[in-house]
């Protein structure tokens, strides 16, 4: 063995030793947990009320005239009913549609208030699917393990389980130091736009002066994990940013003509190497600090081996960012997304295409805005005809801190649950309303404190949608002690 080998197998050896240690002791931070007290909850109470609340189809659709606004009166009219201290001693206003907000008013008005976000509305059953469910879709049935229905984990769930707390908070006379506010839109399951319920409610706050602690909303949820050799537990994501939205239509016009004389590229064929171009330059790969201190929190909680791995993350970056690329739903974690998906040519079988054209759905890392991502069209796209029109789009968030009184209540008030449980910092790939709020907020998360498994989570949006019955007391518990802690000082 050469002696530059021996050097070289000698560091490595070192290297890996010093690893082992490090993996070794690298136990759990102790935090300072946020002093909680006990709290209960009617739990068959709540699961009726999210039964009753799935019962009434409240679709939004996203021209405004198809939508049945005489569900959301209904939805409306459930609430006073079953919530009348909320509709006592809270104000409501419905602002423009449908969208509910109720304010209530703390004892100190130096505090800066807190907000707690959920929707309304539920996206439709696909037609044809109405059969396939194991029970009807809007029939709320509760079987003693699920309650089934459209809205059950989006997010009637949520919405319930902070009713509950605020009207359970009422009954036990308790008064908050902070002003508390509700904001339930109608219609983010179709907008996404600048015309939507919570940018209206959002630019209500801040034209009425306030601004805001900090503010909850869907994103996250507690995930068990069981991975032998790797981690056995609870894993909660809270989202602390999420991803940019964009649909382009790039056409480009071509000659058409008679298909039996066809050109070397048709116009689809010149579409084709646009989509090649696309595909074969993708967004840069970049590790943000949110992933290091997502790795940080699993590694600290996982068994031997992948503790090694996930504890000398900053040292294995560089590897790790390259396996990541080649995983789709990883990659998504470290870069802007390319997605080409619909194409259309000529409206007949032999006729040449006078015009081409494809969508492509770019999903933007926080930090990369709409521009951008056009910019990189035109660079990436060797073809310089082609004609770039934006469908449809919406910015990312920016990146909430972790360090805030708030994430560590949501830190605590899981851990205080499920001791095992890894709560950790992650990019919400998909758009919610909390978005909206980041021009009177600094410190906005995305967290449903209800477990459910990656199974239930896919029947969001799909067939039988359904919620644990077992979730509801500890979510409807975690929303009190959310708000007890936040708002008492
Ligand atoms: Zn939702």
């Amino acid at each position: 063995m050469k002696k530059r080998t021996k050097v070289i197998l000698g560091a490595l050896g070192a290297a890996a030793a010093a690893n082992c240690v490090h993996a070794a002791v690298y136990k759990p931070e102790k935090k300072t947990a946020i002093a909680l007290q006990p709290e209960t909850c009617d739990a068959e109470r709540a699961c009726e009320r999210i039964s009753q609340a799935l019962q009434i189809p409240t679709i939004s659709h996203p021209d405004k005239a198809k939508v049945d606004w005489s569900q959301f009166d209904r939805f409306h009219r459930f609430l006073e009913e079953s919530y009348p201290l909320i509709h006592e001693k809270l104000e409501k206003e419905v602002v423009t549609d449908a969208n509910l907000l109720f304010y209530w008013k703390g004892k100190n008005p130096d505090l800066e208030p807190i907000a707690l976000l959920s929707h309304q509305d539920v996206v439709p059953v696909a037609p044809g699917t109405e059969e396939d469910w194991t029970y009807p879709a809007f029939s709320g049935h509760n079987d003693g393990e699920f309650i089934w229905g459209r809205g059950a984990l989006d997010m009637k769930n949520h919405l319930i389980g902070v009713m509950e707390a605020v009207e359970t908070l009422l009954e036990e006379g308790f008064e908050p130091e902070r002003d508390v506010y509700l904001c339930f839109g109608c219609d983010e399951e179709v907008v996404g736009s600048e015309n939507g319920g919570a940018k209206a409610m959002a630019t209500l706050l801040a034209e009425r002066g306030v601004h805001l602690d900090s503010v909850l909303d869907e994103g996250g949820a507690i995930l068990p994990v069981h991975v032998k050799g790797f981690f056995d537990g609870y894993l909660a994501g809270v989202g602390i940013a999420e991803k940019g939205y964009a649909d382009f239509e790039i056409s480009l016009e071509t000659k058409g003509g008679h298909s039996s004389q066809p050109p070397k590229h048709s116009g689809l064929g010149e579409m084709a190497k646009v989509i090649s171009d696309l595909e074969n330059h993708q967004f840069k790969a970049q590790v943000m600090p949110f992933l290091t201190d997502l790795f940080d929190t699993i590694g600290r909680k996982s068994s031997y081996p992948a503790r090694l791995v996930l504890c000398n993350f900053p040292l294995l970056m560089p590897l790790v960012r390259e396996v990541m690329k080649q995983i789709p739903p990883a990659a998504s974690l470290i870069r802007s997304t390319t997605g080409v998906t619909m194409a259309s040519g000529s409206p007949a079988a032999n006729v040449l295409p006078q015009n081409a054209s494809i969508v492509v759905n770019f999903r933007a890392m926080p930090g990369t805005s709409i521009a951008d991502i056009e910019k990189h069209i035109h660079k990436v796209v060797r073809n310089k005809k082609i004609i770039v029109k934006t469908l449809k789009s919406k910015e990312a968030s920016r990146f909430s801190s972790t360090d805030s009184r708030a994430f560590r209540v949501i830190e605590s008030v899981t851990t205080a649950n499920h001791p095992d449980a890894a709560v950790a910092p992650f990019l919400v790939m998909g758009g919610t309303d909390a978005c909206y709020y980041e021009g009177i907020c600094d410190h906005v998360y995305r967290f449903s404190p209800f477990i459910a498994d990656t199974k239930l989570l896919l029947c969001t949006h799909g067939t039988d949608e359904r919620l644990p019955v077992d979730s509801v007391g500890e979510a409807v518990v975690f929303f009190k002690r959310y708000i007890r802690a936040l708002a008492s000082e």
